[in-house]
């Protein structure tokens, strides 16, 4: 029995992007053994959909010292401006449009459209930028990205921008490190929910977290984040915040990166299955059985090898109904709840 599953957040255009060669779209579509998530492989799975991230990397370091490097770097790396953030989002948004033109999945801008896409068993996408720094602080970026599709704003990534600050990559650190939202920040926040694109918190320190849940009107969402309390990153959320989500009805997304899942933040590739499956159990106890979701970071980060790609997502599902997980609620895990929480701050 295969279990259909939403992702909630990978950077796998980022992958196609930067890989040789003129035709972008193919090697998804075909296979890409170099990735953790391709079109044949999502079938094989039982992937139904996922937010499709668009990140812009740093300029000279690239993502690979962020993916494979060393966990515990104290130093955000630079701002990334304007123009070259807009330049790789392009180049993202056009693979992203292209595979919809080849049939390979639905660029979805509603839950009901997320439902059609699944129904017709095309895999549903939903258009999503990790850091706003594509954005102009006077919102006329917004529009046209929001014409394309973008239905999803990760407000930062682990760097400064207009709108916020994100946490570095530190382990035994808490998240609040740094100042709050700018001004322009809090205004996206309103604007975002004027137009019906969701808020992704990953990334944000916990002074922007405070401003986004002061001001936002919808619930909080962290697409691909773990339990500070087994593995104390900044990049995971501390208790105060799974409060805060919980009370808000949102809902987090299991993120499979080792280093967010380890106690220890060591990059581990035997990190078991049990270990992930604890965090689930944490984040079920903090937020109840709608708020806890997938978050994979395919393409983004080493992942444990026992999972390997995307096809190993079902030995996740398998191992929680293994603990005991009833069927019901490893199908909100898996794609109720995302459907929920898309439908709620989406529309
Ligand atoms: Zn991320």
């Amino acid at each position: 029995m295969t279990i259909p599953f939403f992702d909630g957040h990978n950077d796998t255009l980022l992958k196609l992007l930067e890989a040789d060669g003129a035709d972008k779209e193919r090697p998804f579509i075909e296979g890409m053994p170099s990735a953790q998530l391709d079109l044949p492989r999502a079938k094989a799975a039982g992937m139904a959909g996922g937010f499709l991230a668009m990140f812009p990397p740093p300029l000279k370091t690239g993502l690979a010292t962020v993916a494979g490097g060393p966990a515990l770097s104290p130093n955000l790396p630079p701002e990334l401006a304007l123009a070259d953030a807009q330049l790789v989002t392009n180049g993202m948004a056009s693979i992203l449009l292209r595979l919809e033109r080849a049939g390979a999945l639905a660029v979805c801008r509603s839950a009901s459209d997320v439902r059609a896409a699944i129904d017709r068993q095309v895999l549903a996408a939903i258009f999503h930028i990790e850091g706003a720094e594509a954005i102009d602080t006077d919102f006329r970026s917004l529009d046209v990205l929001y014409a394309a599709g973008l239905r999803s704003i990760g407000i930062v990534w682990s760097r400064a921008n207009a709108f916020g600050t994100g946490v570095p990559f530190r382990h035994n650190v808490d998240p609040d490190i740094g100042p709050g939202l700018t001004d322009a920040g809090k205004e996206l926040v309103r604007v975002s929910n004027r137009m019906g694109i969701m808020l992704d918190l990953s990334h944000l320190n916990a002074a922007g977290f405070r401003d986004v849940a002061a001001i936002s009107d919808k619930p909080l969402v962290a697409t691909h984040s773990n339990v500070h309390a087994i593995s104390p990153s900044s990049r995971n959320l501390v208790d105060w915040q799974l409060a805060a989500i919980a009370e808000s009805k949102g809902v987090v997304g299991l993120n499979y990166a080792v280093g967010f899942l380890q106690p220890d933040g060591v990059f581990r590739a035997d990190t078991p299955l049990e270990l992930m499956v604890r965090h689930v159990d944490a984040l079920v106890d903090a937020l109840g059985e709608d708020g806890v979701a997938l978050g994979s970071d395919f393409d983004g980060a080493m992942i444990p090898a026992v999972m390997g790609d995307v096809t190993g997502v079902p030995k996740l599902l398998q191992a929680l109904l293994d603990k005991g997980y009833g069927e019901e609620l490893v199908g909100k895990i898996a794609l109720g709840n995302w459907l929920r929480m898309i439908e709620t701050t989406i529309g």
